[in-house]
Formats: structure tokens, C-alpha cells, sequence
């Protein structure tokens, strides 16, 4: 990832040129342009700089903007003196680097990204890296919709599991059953994806405690992998794919 700093000169109204910034910043996560976790704002009376990381050096060209993005920066413009400057700081060292553009890959797999919540939990099939929303063909309305219902729920069970608490056992069985709500829905998610993605769309699932079952969850077919497989299980007629548990040998 790198790291720029895009500087804005605000023409007098402070107050409405910070509320289209900070809606132009939304529009430039959504579409994975800017990592929003990152975002620092810093400046003066009118003058905001604003430290930001992007998955590749070109991520932030508008030739990527989606048109909430271009809408977003039409409102912004309205309160600029001048255009926006960018200076390139550097490569990022903070963030683990795991983006792929997907072209090399004939499949993808429906995952979320563990720690940053806006980024695309559509990954490569080839290195399992996320690919930036910009990077793929544009979502309709009703499939983005979908997607983040389930991106939402999914992570709400993952942030439960992992706080190790009361919900622990019940969010894993969640998470690790194919037949539970969550994982139905993500596999349906996967359909209306792939229709508009245009390659297959794998989904990816989890477990932690026990074994991944020896055969598909789902068609009972085989779904091991050679060992040194990207994923461990794969079943091409269901479209899944997991990880081993440390419980595996
Ligand atoms: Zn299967």
C-alpha cells in the first residue's frame, strides 16, 4: 500500500466544506480508493490536509472514481478554491499488504477482510488477496445491497466469536456450518455475485474448533486439496472453500 497527502483549500464556509470532504472520503472508501481506518485529517481555518492510504499507486486517479465518487467531488468542488493537490509520502508500513487486482484469477472467493471493514471481501482465487471494489465490475444496486447485509451479519458473529465471551460457541456454529443462516445467505450472495462479476464465485468457509468435515458439507463429494493448495478443501460443484483447523494434520 502507499501513503499520499491530498491537500483542499476551502473557499470561506468551513462548516459545509468539511461535511462534503468528509462525504467525498465515504465516496472514496466505498469504492476502495482510500483505506478509511487510515484516513488523518489535519489543517487550519480553511486549509485541510489529509494523510491517506491507498491500495495501489494509482488507486486514487479519478479515472477510478465510481459515480457516487464523482458526485461526491462535484459537491466538494463547489467550496474549493483551488484543485485538489496530491503529494505521494511513501510506501505503507502499517498495514499488512494484501490486495490483488484479480485478473490472473478464473475464480473468486467471498471472504470478509479481518480488520478493515470497508475494504472488498471479493479476493483473488489464486493468492486469496482482496480485490479493491474499483478494480471490478461496478455492483447493482440490489446485489451491493445484499452483499453488505451479509457483510454486516457476518462480521457481527466474527467480532462475537472472537471476543471469546458468552456468544463465543453459538457464533462459531454460525460461522462454521454451512447450513446456518449466515453461511446460506453468503452462498447466495455468491450467486448473485458471480452473474455480475462474471467468474465463479467461491464461498469461504470457517472454522476454528473441530475438523473441517472429510467430504463437501453440502453434496458430501470430495473436496480435499493436495497438500501446499491455496485452500486446504475445495468443492467445484458447490463452490466452497476452507482452511484446515490447527486441529488438522
Ligand atoms: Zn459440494
Amino acid at each position: 500500500m502507499f501513503v499520499y497527502d491530498l491537500f483542499f483549500y476551502a473557499k470561506d464556509d468551513a462548516e459545509k466544506f468539511d461535511l462534503a470532504l468528509s462525504d467525498y472520503f465515504c465516496a472514496l472508501s466505498g469504492n476502495n480508493q482510500i483505506i478509511m481506518e487510515t484516513l488523518n485529517i489535519s489543517g487550519n481555518e480553511t486549509e485541510r490536509v489529509a494523510r491517506v492510504t491507498v491500495p495501489y499507486e494509482d488507486s486514487p486517479d479519478e479515472k477510478y472514481d465510481s459515480p457516487y465518487t464523482k458526485r461526491a467531488l462535484e459537491r466538494l468542488s463547489a467550496y474549493l478554491k483551488k484543485p485538489i493537490e496530491r503529494r505521494f509520502v511513501g510506501e505503507d508500513f502499517t498495514y499488512r499488504d494484501d490486495f490483488s487486482t484479480g485478473t490472473a484469477s478464473d475464480f473468486y472467493v467471498l471472504r470478509i477482510h479481518l480488520h478493515l471493514k470497508d475494504i472488498s471481501p471479493i479476493c483473488c482465487g489464486h493468492t486469496a488477496e482482496h480485490i479493491p471494489y474499483y478494480l471490478l465490475p461496478a455492483l447493482s444496486e440490489e446485489t451491493a445491497e445484499a452483499l453488505r447485509s451479509w457483510e454486516v451479519n457476518y462480521a457481527a458473529y466474527d467480532q462475537l466469536f472472537y471476543a471469546t465471551g458468552i456468544g463465543e460457541i453459538s457464533a462459531h456454529k454460525m460461522l462454521s456450518r454451512m447450513s446456518s443462516e449466515l453461511n446460506r445467505d453468503g452462498l447466495s450472495v455468491c450467486r448473485m455475485l458471480e452473474k455480475e462479476l462474471q467468474k465463479p464465485v467461491y464461498y469461504y468457509l470457517y472454522r476454528y474448533y473441530g475438523k473441517q468435515p472429510s467430504k463437501c458439507p453440502v453434496c458430501k463429494g470430495d473436496w480435499k486439496q493436495p497438500d501446499g493448495s491455496l485452500f486446504d478443501y475445495k468443492c467445484d460443484h458447490c463452490k466452497i472453500v476452507a482452511h484446515k483447523t490447527s486441529n488438522e494434520s
